[in-house]
């Protein structure tokens, strides 16, 4: 009867008999904490109809937890080296596959419709690897696979500003993108301290459901998103100064421009950061229609 794989222990027993050392620019920080696993597993909502999808299953300490409490478990680990370590630490479980793949080059739907089936729920719970946090989620955000929730760990500051709202400091462009399809809240923070070897920052636990109508929808996500960058390029200047950049500063433009802010109700002097995901909507769509 072994001890949890993600017990401190046992985590730096493995290490030492794989001579393994944890690889800096893969990201790799392995969890410890126990408890935090466990919150983790209860911040998924997971039960046992669940397939799980978990991304950088590392030495597998988070993987045990999620094999224990789902149906199976699909973990993609791009290390070719914790292949073996894996093999062994999870041989107790015959719901789990490792597929050895970078997770930003997988084709999700199809690799969910052979392992799968397409059977439903399907969650994404994962112990991010911190160097690639954001393109990650775009990519499971935007992906035509569509998970019934997310539950990811990632640095501190990251997740404050996915779940940002209009006005704090730490709302930018990411909050607006991301929140307009999910809803987004930060579950829980996690000390530097529950990892073998401790990153230089802390953590949190965000979890992202989709939302289940959108009542004001853009008329396509990809101009959305480059229209709401746009506004932020500059966040300290003015919507106005952003909104010159984007568009040009003829006579005729700013007129245009004008107009559709009046038509809002909204101050030209205001910062990109006072505007909701809602308005950001409403200029989208607008300034599409009038072929700006
Ligand atoms: N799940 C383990 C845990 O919680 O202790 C390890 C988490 S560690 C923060 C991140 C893991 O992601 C590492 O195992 C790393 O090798 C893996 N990884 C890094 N980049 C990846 C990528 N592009 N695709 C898949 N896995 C990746």
């Amino acid at each position: 009867n072994n001890p949890e794989i993600a017990s401190p222990a046992r985590t730096q027993a493995i290490l030492n008999r794989f001579h393994l050392s944890a690889k800096k620019s893969l990201g790799q920080n392995f969890l410890t904490d126990l408890n935090v696993l466990t919150k983790i597993v209860d911040a998924a909502h997971l039960t046992d109809t669940d397939n799980v999808i978990e991304i950088g299953p590392g030495i597998g300490g988070l993987t045990e937890f999620l094999a224990r409490s789902s149906k199976r478990v699909l973990a993609f680990e791009i290390d070719q080296n914790l292949l073996p370590v894996l093999d062994e630490t999870l041989s107790p479980y015959d719901n789990v596959e490792v597929i050895n793949q970078d997770i930003l080059q997988a084709n999700l739907p199809a690799i969910i419709e052979e392992k799968f089936n397409n059977e439903r729920p399907i969650k994404v719970v994962a112990n991010l690897p911190y160097y690639i946090t954001t393109p990650i989620i775009l990519d499971l955000l935007k992906g035509n696979a569509e998970f019934d929730n997310i539950t990811v760990m990632m640095q501190k500051e990251v997740a404050q500003r996915l779940e940002a709202k209009p006005g704090s400091k730490d709302y930018g462009s990411l909050s607006v993108i991301i929140q307009y399809l999910n809803d987004v809240k930060l579950a829980f923070e996690v000390s530097r301290k529950s990892f073998i070897p401790a990153p230089n920052v802390d953590s949190a636990i965000v979890t992202l459901e989709r939302k289940e109508t959108i009542e004001n929808e853009v008329f396509d996500e990809k101009a959305f998103a480059s229209f709401v960058r746009g506004c932020f390029a500059h966040r300290r200047k003015t919507l106005w100064n952003n909104l010159q950049g984007l568009f040009g500063k003829d006579a005729e433009t700013k007129e245009k421009v004008q107009a559709v802010l009046d038509e809002f109700d909204i101050q030209p002097s205001i910062r990109p950061e006072k505007l909701t995901v809602d308005q950001y909507v409403d200029l989208t769509n607008k300034f599409h229609s009038i072929k700006l």
